[in-house]
């Protein structure tokens, strides 16, 4: 199976045929951290995944490193890269500058986002001169920068600040008519919140491919603090697997591959237009869950 060759939208991959495999990185903030992604990259590199996408921080250096790191994942690795945006701090015209960099470096793919408010707050404050809710910024993209494959975040256990999950439905939906591409979701740990997200996507007109997130666990901790910070449902059977190994990382980090194994099956089975993979800049859980991949096709052979 060939790799994609760089520079192709998102929207073209997704007509293969075959669920797309990505993952996602972040921009690394210690020397440790970048030691980290590059060690991550090259071990996935081989695996040819269709493209991986790389996050933008709340504020300060890290967002420079979103494009610098895109760039070396990109030139260094070969893969097809997809910066993601937001709109937290952000004027409309630091906004522009920093989408005419995008651009100008050569990036097809976006990943349109709102955004979390900056480490320490807990509301979001949209900047005087800047956009308050992602559907904006997609609107926006679209109206100086139609060239971009624009995809978007959705919630399959509805957004924690929604007042209810129609409205955050509605929401979503808005985005996709400012003319967003395609949808990935947050990660969840059971595969029923996906395909009923999915089913009220459909019946309120939600009409582009829905790619699932998927996270390997790698310990309880890591898992109840994620859940609770999105509002994802942590399966009675995953807690009791996960919470009896505490300080047994080697032993959690193979249930949460085990758990993430089992949730790509039957997402595979019922023909999922990709799978995206929230790797923490690790390798090893994506290397087990890749060789998987490969073995079943979905993946090109080494
Ligand atoms: C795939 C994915 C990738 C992500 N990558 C990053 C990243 O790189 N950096 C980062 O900081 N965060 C990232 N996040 C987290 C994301 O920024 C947060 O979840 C954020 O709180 C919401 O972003 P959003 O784009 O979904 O916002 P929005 O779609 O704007 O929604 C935010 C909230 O406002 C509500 N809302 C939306 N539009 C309206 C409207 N017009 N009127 C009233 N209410 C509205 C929604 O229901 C929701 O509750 C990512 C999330 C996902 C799912």
């Amino acid at each position: 199976m060939p790799a994609s060759p760089i520079g192709q939208p998102i929207t073209a991959m997704l007509g293969a045929g075959r669920p797309l495999v990505s993952i996602e990185f972040f921009p690394p903030k210690t020397p440790e951290g970048a030691r980290q992604i590059l060690d991550t990259a090259a071990k996935l590199a081989p695996y040819k995944p269709d493209f991986v996408s790389i996050t933008y921080g709340a504020g300060g250096s890290t967002r420079e490193r979103t494009l610098e790191y895109g760039l070396i994942l990109r030139d260094r690795f070969g893969f097809e890269v997809m910066p993601h945006l937001t709109c937290v701090g952000h004027s409309r015209a630091e906004l522009r500058a920093v989408l005419d960099r995008l651009r100008d470096a050569g990036f097809r793919n976006l990943m349109v986002l709102r955004g979390d408010p900056p480490k320490g707050e807990t509301e979001f404050k949209p900047h005087p001169d800047g956009l308050r809710y992602a559907n904006e910024l997609v609107a926006f993209i679209r109206q100086y920068y139609p060239g971009f494959c624009l995809g978007v975040g959705g919630y399959p256990e509805t957004h924690p600040e929604a007042p209810s999950s129609e409205d955050d439905l509605r929401h979503l939906k808005a985005k996709v008519d400012a003319g967003a591409d395609f949808i990935t979701t947050q990660l969840f740990f059971d595969n029923a919140a996906y395909f009923k997200f999915v089913q009220r996507c459909r019946t309120a007109g939600i009409t582009v491919p829905i790619v699932p997130g998927i996270m390997p666990a790698l310990s309880h901790a890591q898992v109840e603090r994620f859940t609770t910070f999105c509002k994802a449902s942590y399966p009675a059977k995953l807690v009791i697997k996960l919470s009896t190994l505490a300080g047994q990382d080697a032993a959690a980090e193979a249930v949460g591959v085990e758990w993430a194994d089992a949730q790509i099956r039957e997402l595979v089975q019922k023909k999922v237009p990709g799978l995206h993979l929230y790797i923490m800049n690790r390798a090893s859980s994506a290397l087990a869950l890749f060789a998987r991949l490969q073995k079943e096709g979905l993946l090109p052979a080494r």
